[in-house]
């Protein structure tokens, strides 16, 4: 489970997280939606230390991240961002290798079956050789995913994981997403696509100037909205 208790951060005198309280049980699904600028990637990267909060606490399966090695929480957390940020010198398997050795500490050869595993899974198996450059961005993100999910996280973290991506390849990447939550991943979802909220999600957030403004289960959120600047951003993008 994922936790956000009150989380206060300001940049200077930008106050860009004013009390968020958010509940993710373990193996649910969180969406959070909300306009540009209300605070959605500082408060996930709030839960696997990007940055810390000011004030609150963040708790993972009800302790605390805050006291924790941040080693050891980059393992309990993946996190997949919008640009995939993948080593362009290297291939797609020593991308997914890479932090199975320096953080799992993995020997090289359970390091590749690992990984091989993992792209199998992705669907990506044959091409593992390759360079990142070669495949497709909805290639390249489920790379991304792959190596997140290598470290055998228990909460997965996505930031915008399908914005870069042309039109017809957000949704192989959002039908992986979709798969991992019927799996049972606990994750935390910040997204546009209203369709896949809609679906997938246990719980919808509202994030609005730095607060979670409304939370509920996607059909009370889209269908019933209480407030008004909910109401308003949902007919901007609906
Ligand atoms: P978007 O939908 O455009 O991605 P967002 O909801 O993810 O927006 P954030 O990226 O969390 O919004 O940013 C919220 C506010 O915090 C913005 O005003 C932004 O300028 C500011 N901000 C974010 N990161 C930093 C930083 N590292 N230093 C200073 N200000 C920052
Ligand atoms: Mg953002």
């Amino acid at each position: 489970s994922v936790s956000l208790r009150d989380v206060h951060l300001a940049f200077g005198a930008n106050r860009v997280l004013r009390g968020v309280d958010l509940d993710v049980p373990r193996g649910a699904t969180a969406c959070v939606i909300g306009p540009s600028g209300s605070g959605k990637s500082t408060l996930l990267r709030t839960i696997n230390r990007l940055i810390e909060p000011d004030r609150g606490d963040v708790l993972l399966d009800g302790r605390s991240v805050l006291g924790d090695d941040p080693d050891r929480l980059r393992q309990r957390v993946g996190m997949v961002f919008q640009q995939f940020n993948l080593f362009p010198h290297m291939s797609v398997l020593r991308n997914v290798t890479l932090a199975l050795r320096r953080i799992r500490k993995l020997p090289e050869d359970e390091a590749v079956a690992v990984a091989r595993h993992e792209l199998d899974r992705v669907g990506l198996a044959a091409k593992a050789d390759a360079r990142p450059a070669q495949l497709s961005g909805g290639q390249q993100q489920r790379v991304a995913i792959a190596r997140a999910l290598a470290l055998q996280p228990q909460v997965m973290l996505f930031d915008e994981a399908t914005s870069a991506l042309d039109p017809e390849l957000v949704k192989g990447v959002l039908s992986l997403m979709a798969e991992l939550s019927a799996g049972g991943m606990t994750m935390v979802v910040v997204t546009h696509e209203m369709g896949f909220a809609r679906e997938v999600a246990d719980t919808v957030a509202f994030m609005d100037r730095g607060v979670v403004l409304e939370a509920g289960a996607p059909a009370a959120v889209f269908e019933a909205a209480e407030h008004p600047r909910l109401r308003q951003f949902l007919s901007q993008v609906l």
